[in-house]
């Protein structure tokens, strides 16, 4: 399922539709009308800093969790975050902190974070435009991200990684 989304610089309001399956919704800096039973975990975007949200969501994760996996957050110009695992799929703990602007990046196991990230935006046809992860960026990471043009704070292991996770 393809995901539309409009963006209204007029209004400065964002309107995923049926974003995670959800009903529509719509939000702008400070009503929120709401088309969903869902409860709706809403932050101003101006706000939105991957690179904070990136310690923040992996720093749910147990200790022994984040010294094995990394997190990856990205942004797209359409306003909507993407948060991947070098799980391959986000843990319940962070699922459940997810934004409602926030969707999660899913793929089949053996990829980087970052690749998930990448990934997800392109199956959705979202433009991503920056990303940030958990931990220095590895070389084929940073190849790919290069080549995509996105930008990142995140710094550059340059290394191979020991394994593909
Ligand atoms: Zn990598």
């Amino acid at each position: 399922m393809k995901q539309k989304i409009n963006y209204d610089t007029e209004q400065n309001c964002l309107i995923p539709y049926n974003i995670k399956g959800r009903l529509q919704f719509l939000i702008n800096n400070k009503n929120i009308i709401l088309f969903t039973f869902l409860k709706l975990k809403i932050m101003e975007k101006e706000e939105y800093d991957i690179d904070k949200r990136v310690k923040e969501l992996h720093g749910k994760l147990g200790k022994i969790t984040q010294d094995k996996t990394t997190t990856s957050v990205g942004l797209t110009e359409e306003q909507i975050g993407i948060v991947g695992s070098s799980e391959g799929r986000l843990r319940k703990i962070v699922k459940k902190a997810l934004y409602d602007f926030e969707i999660e990046a899913k793929g089949q196991s053996g990829k980087h974070a970052e690749e998930y990230v990448i990934d997800e935006a392109e199956k959705r046809d979202l433009k991503l435009t920056n990303i940030s992860a958990s931990r220095p960026i590895c070389i084929e990471c940073q190849e790919l991200i290069e080549s995509k043009e996105i930008n990142t704070n995140t710094s550059f292991s340059g290394k191979k990684s020991k394994k593909r996770k």
